[in-house]
């Protein structure tokens, strides 16, 4: 690919913001190379600064799940914001936002917006704590919950690709509330209830792994999980940021026939516009101020203009068979994927979900923590740019869930597939 556009803003950013970026794993690190800047994206496309179209697979990393710039979000948008971008008082669309997520996830019977899901996790386990009198939280090995202090023990996303498990400034007396479990350990989950049940007031999970590349549970792990914290008086919280909406119209929760007590939401609520959103049981968001005494608050949250993209989101992904179709193209991908590598021989296996997935440069089966880092990561990188020069952007880390959306077609699939031949044949 010719980036000399890229490349100079990239030279620029580099010299004032850390690493060029404002999100770490946008900053090629892990893949090496240099990241391209984009300039703008339709459908299944991203087009970057120096005229290159590339089939888009992070898809914002997980919002655009109708793909980018549909024009009912756009008009949705536009609409609204003629009206003022914010507010500071209450304005209709957050109710209807409330009433949608509501309606759409039964678990939450109250919702409070946010701005990203980093906020969103960092309230739930707040209102955990403050609901149970408790302090401990049990989090999994390789789950990312955003970047707050309690989470970044045994993360994923960027802390893994950048191998940043702890990070500096999380104080040890904090961390050392974040207990953590091998994802799909039965017993594991058990022994540690039996030692310190009565001290956890909430067991955080991604009931679909997708920041330590795509992991999903073994049958019957969520509902062990639910019944430890049932009997232990901790709350189940389920980090749907990623999986919400997306693997089906009401989450992992409603694929795996999960009620956890509290859930958090990010990504296509906001339809590619900052948003975050946590929910769950009424008793436990009524002890939210202001109608109770556990504080949180938002300059910006339930921006209209937000709710409005948001909200013009959710209305496309109810249309009938949405993610059915979703799952169709994850699979056709998957397979295609699967196909083109054992041809040229390569060892390769895929994990999928509607609309989500995991590459990883090993055979199968993949169930833990543990067997998604036994990937080759030097084999993807050197496939992530294979893709890259024929056109496809892949997650620029071999620790990252990828996206289909409703954009992603045949034809978009099969010149994937297409691309990923020449690329696993070139390794
Ligand atoms: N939880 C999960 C499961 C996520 O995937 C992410 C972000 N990828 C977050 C929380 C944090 O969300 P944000 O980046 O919007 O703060």
């Amino acid at each position: 690919m010719n980036n000399p556009r890229s490349h100079d803003l990239f030279t620029r950013a580099s010299q004032l913001l850390p690493g060029g970026v404002n999100s770490p794993v946008r900053a090629f690190k892990s893949v090496g190379g240099e990241p391209f800047f984009a300039e703008r994206a339709q459908g299944a496309h991203l087009f970057d600064v120096d005229g290159n179209r590339y089939i888009d697979y992070v898809g914002s990393w997980g919002p655009m799940i109708a793909g980018h710039a549909h024009p009912q979000v756009l008009a949705a948008v536009e609409r609204t914001m003629r009206n003022g971008l914010s507010f500071g008082v209450p304005n209709p669309l957050e109710v209807t936002m409330a009433e949608a997520i509501t309606r759409i996830v039964p678990s939450c019977e109250m919702v409070r917006m946010v701005n990203s899901g980093t906020e969103a996790t960092l309230s739930a386990i707040r209102v955990a704590r403050g609901a149970t009198g408790r302090s401990r939280i049990v989090k999994f090995e390789g789950c990312y919950h955003g970047h707050g202090d309690s989470f970044l023990v045994k993360a994923g996303s960027g802390a893994l690709t950048l191998g940043l498990p702890n990070s500096p400034g999380v104080p040890a007396a904090l961390a050392d509330l974040t207990l953590t479990l091998p994802y799909n350990d039965f017993d594991a989950a058990t022994r540690l209830f039996e030692q310190a049940g009565d001290d956890i007031a909430g067991l955080i999970i991604e009931p679909i792994v997708g920041n330590a590349n795509c992991i999903l549970p073994e049958d019957g792990y969520l509902q062990h999980l639910r019944e430890l914290c049932s009997r232990h008086g901790a709350l189940l919280i389920f980090d749907e940021v990623m999986t919400g909406f997306r693997v089906a119209l009401g989450g992992a929760q409603q694929r795996y026939g999960i009620v956890p007590d509290l859930s958090t939401f990010g990504k296509i609520i906001g339809g590619g516009m900052p948003v975050g959103a946590y929910g769950g049981r009424r008793d436990l968001m009524s002890q939210v101020a202001p109608s109770g005494p556990i504080y949180q608050a938002g300059t910006l949250s339930g921006n209209p203009v937000a709710m409005a993209a948001g909200l013009a989101t959710l209305e496309l992904i109810q249309a009938p068979g949405f993610h059915d179709a979703l799952e169709r193209s994850t699979h056709a991908l998957c397979d295609g994927l699967e196909a083109a590598a054992r041809e040229a021989g390569v060892a390769f296996h895929t994990t999928r979900a509607p609309g989500m997935f995991g590459l990883y440069f090993r055979e199968g089966p993949v169930r833990s923590f543990a067997d998604a880092m036994a990937s080759d990561t030097q084999r993807f990188n050197r496939f992530f740019h294979g893709m890259l020069e024929r056109g496809v952007y892949l997650a620029p880390s071999a620790f990252e869930a990828g996206f289909v959306s409703s954009a992603h077609g045949e034809a978009e699939i099969a010149q994937t597939i297409e691309a990923a031949r020449a690329a696993f044949a070139a390794l």
